[in-house]
């Protein structure tokens, strides 16, 4: 039955059937975007309705009822976040949390296209620090890679970011043929400006109209090349998620590597990801999701439907996902884009 206030359910963590605590969650915020990168999107994407994509009021409530039940990091993300209209009065709306302490971290993935304008704000939000999303430092090939990206204003994104005092993660996918030789000049990048770096090998998910398999590069080669030139000690420190680390005994930079079809990180798998249209998926490398949305829009003011769905849905998170590249050919493991489910 409907009330006016909100009814609040049960505050205890969540914890799936293998004994992991979720503890992070990732939210897309918009399937659109200003870029088409060529692993991402296709170039003539058709972009959800309306109606179906999730209300920033919608996002804050479900973020919310996560966040009650033990989430402490929450991360927005796309498509590009920056360009929904009112994402920064959505981020200032969830930052209460972070003033309660309830939520360590709120952060954002992006393609850096819009940070010049929103750094600042998101900084005074109490955002610390944010992922952005860089492939190579060279103009031409950064405009071929997104299609429709302009590096000088993704710099200018990062450096605004900087001054306003965020903490910067570069994301680079490693792209055979394409980045490869960008490597050691992002590695250079980061150094100067005290980034870190995080590579990350590309995932068949969703048609982009281009033959992933001749992209595929795996880190284990970008690793071996890096081995010819430097010392690399690998390092204990995970985050609960995919990546594993590396210091560069030469320079002291650590560099991150996320290689999800060459090795196993499930174990670990602290996440579950909402996507734009309030799908939860328990695996970004499964397909089994739950609609939260027909649960938050039957029952507006009462969250126990919400929180009893949601725990429904920790109950099936898989042990482990499925891409293999390889067996796969040129199909998609997984149909959706990371633009819909979040990357
Ligand atoms: N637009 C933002 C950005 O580019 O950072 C956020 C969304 S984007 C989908 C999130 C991350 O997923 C980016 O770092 C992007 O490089 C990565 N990504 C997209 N498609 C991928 C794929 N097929 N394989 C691996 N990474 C991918
Ligand atoms: Fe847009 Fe990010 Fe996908 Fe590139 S990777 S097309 S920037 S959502």
């Amino acid at each position: 039955m409907a009330t006016s206030t909100l009814v609040l359910p049960s505050t205890a963590s969540l914890i799936d059937p293998f004994g992991r605590a979720i503890t992070y969650l990732r939210v897309s915020v918009t399937d659109r975007c200003d870029f088409r990168c060529r692993y991402c999107m296709a170039e003539d994407m058709t972009f959800l309705p309306k109606a179906e994509v999730l209300s920033l009021e919608e996002i804050d409530r479900l973020a919310s009822a996560f966040i009650r039940r033990g989430t402490r990091r929450l991360r927005l993300t796309g498509g590009e976040p920056l360009v929904r209209r009112g994402i920064i009065d959505l981020v200032r709306s969830l930052s209460r949390h972070l003033r309660t302490g309830a939520l360590d971290e709120l952060t954002l993935t992006s393609n850096g296209s819009q940070l010049a304008r929103h750094a600042g704000d998101l900084a005074a939000a109490g955002v610390r620090r944010i992922n952005v999303s860089l492939d190579t430092l060279d103009p031409e090939k950064f405009a071929h890679i997104t299609r429709w990206g302009r590096l000088p204003q993704v710099l200018e994104g990062i450096e605004a970011a900087t001054d306003a005092g965020l903490r910067i993660k570069l994301n680079m996918v490693a792209l055979a043929g394409l980045n490869e030789d960008d490597v050691l000049p992002m590695l250079d990048f980061a150094a100067r400006h005290g980034h870190d770096l995080t590579m990350i090998e590309t995932m068949p998910m969703g048609d982009t109209g281009e033959d992933r398999v001749d992209r595929y590069l795996p880190l284990s080669r970008v690793r071996a090349q890096l081995e010819a030139r430097f010392t690399l000690t690998d390092l204990a420190e995970r985050t609960g998620g995919p990546a594993r680390y590396v210091r560069i005994e030469e320079t002291g930079q650590t560099l991150g590597f996320i290689t999800p079809l060459t090795h196993n990180f499930c174990e670990s798998c602290n996440r579950v990801r909402l996507t734009t249209t309030g799908q939860l998926y328990m695996c970004l490398g499964q397909d089994d999701q739950a609609d939260l949305r027909a649960v938050v829009r039957a029952a507006p003011n009462d969250d126990h439907a919400l929180d009893a769905a949601i725990e429904a849905a920790i109950a099936r998170k898989p042990k482990g996902h499925d891409f293999d590249i390889s067996r796969r050919g040129q199909a998609p493991a997984v149909r959706r884009h990371m633009s819909v489910t979040g990357g």
